[in-house]
């Protein structure tokens, strides 16, 4: 059978790119590289692509998508693969903006890989280079005995997977459920941590006469001890998220990882924040990389790889509060390949102080969207 053999270069530099691609073959059929890592998750079908990709597909009309992060314009051609020798076809993926340069940088603070997954090692090596993040958090967690892949590393900063461009780093996501698949006082994110906190669970995540104990303020208290940061997570889900949040011993609050509560999960962060509680915003994208979540971070300074995920390099504080900005809500529309094309469409939610200048700036790739309608 042919083959079609894509090479994945920057538009610019002509550097090769990791990427995320879904190939349709002719009959409009999924094809996949033997070997590739598959994405998992919701939409699209696809696989990783670190700078070329060799797929095997009948003659005909091909379709290729390929996306990398927010800030590539997404690749969509229809490409005809002839018999005999493999098909050779350059896809120029061409930034449409970039943020770093800009002093903005790109995070997921919330992915874990299953006990279906078998080579957590190759994906946890490619997701950051493939979604084109800066920081990429991973997070350990316990449900009874289920060998979630993702345990295998120790919390801490993965240093065999962080580069000076982006940081890999191993958190704790400590949880309490009412029922098996019930958020009782709910779930929090750790990152930065120096060793587990204790319990990952308890109650019946734990087992069936696992004790509701201890509330998740003290976990947060322990993440705390160790110099972590502590993160909500799931959306204010959770008996005690308001408790914790009034107390203090929450850092900032995911909202939207990865889909389930929209919009209640602005709801609950906006009624902290009318509160007086002034908690900045997270994302990720929880079970896998399903989609374009993320939050951007304005750090005021070049991102360095300082063996931290804190510090000049990833600020979870600070600017955030003075307005929050439009960036900081690139929110995943649909999770699918392709999905970029429709996140410029997404909606942003301003909160802001009396007396505040606000101030944006709006840009598209696609010609037709770049327009910002504020309330009056
Ligand atoms: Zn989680």
């Amino acid at each position: 059978m042919p083959f079609l053999h894509g090479h994945l270069v920057d538009h610019l530099t002509q550097q090769p790119l990791a990427a995320k691609v879904h190939v349709l073959d002719e009959g409009g059929r999924p094809a996949f590289p033997a070997e590739a890592i598959r994405k998992v998750g919701t939409g699209l079908s696809g696989f990783y692509a670190d700078g070329e990709f060799l797929v095997e597909v009948p003659s005909g009309l091909t379709t290729v998508l390929v996306e990398r992060g927010t800030e590539y314009e997404p690749y969509e051609r229809s490409i005809c693969v002839g018999v005999g020798a493999p098909t050779d076809a350059m896809i120029h993926l061409r930034r449409w903006t970039n943020l770093p340069d800009l002093g903005w940088y790109p995070g997921n603070t919330h992915i874990h890989y299953d006990e279906h997954e078998d080579r957590p090692d190759d994906r946890l090596r490619l997701d950051p280079r493939v979604h084109d993040l800066h920081v990429t958090v991973v997070s350990i967690l316990q449900r009874q005995a289920l060998p979630y892949a993702v345990n295998r590393y120790p919390v801490g900063l993965l240093t065999d997977f962080s580069s000076a461009h982006h940081i890999v780093d191993c958190g704790g996501e400590t949880r309490h459920n009412r029922a098996p698949w019930e958020i009782g006082y709910g779930h929090v994110l750790f990152l930065r941590i120096a060793e587990q906190v204790l319990p990952i669970s308890r109650g019946v995540l734990v087992s069936g006469t696992d004790p509701d104990y201890p509330p998740l303020c003290y976990a947060c208290d322990e993440a705390r001890r160790q110099g972590g940061v502590t993160i909500w997570c799931h959306n204010g889900a959770g008996m005690e998220a308001p408790v914790a949040a009034a107390l203090g011993k929450l850092d900032a609050f995911n909202l939207f990882d990865p889909y389930w509560m929209w919009p209640e999960e602005y709801t609950i962060w906006y009624h902290l924040l009318n509160c007086g509680i002034q908690l900045p915003a997270s994302t990720g994208s929880d079970w896998y990389i399903c989609s374009n979540n993320r939050v951007y971070v304005q750090t005021g300074d070049t991102f360095a790889s300082s063996g931290q995920l804190g510090g000049t390099c990833f600020q979870w504080s600070g600017r955030w509060l003075s307005g929050i900005p439009l960036w900081q809500y690139v929110r995943r529309v649909a999770d699918s390949v392709g999905s970029t094309r429709r996140w410029l469409a997404s909606s942003a939610r301003l909160w802001q102080p009396a007396g505040f200048i606000l101030s944006t700036h709006f840009c598209s790739h696609q010609p037709g969207l770049a327009q910002c309608r504020l309330p009056a």
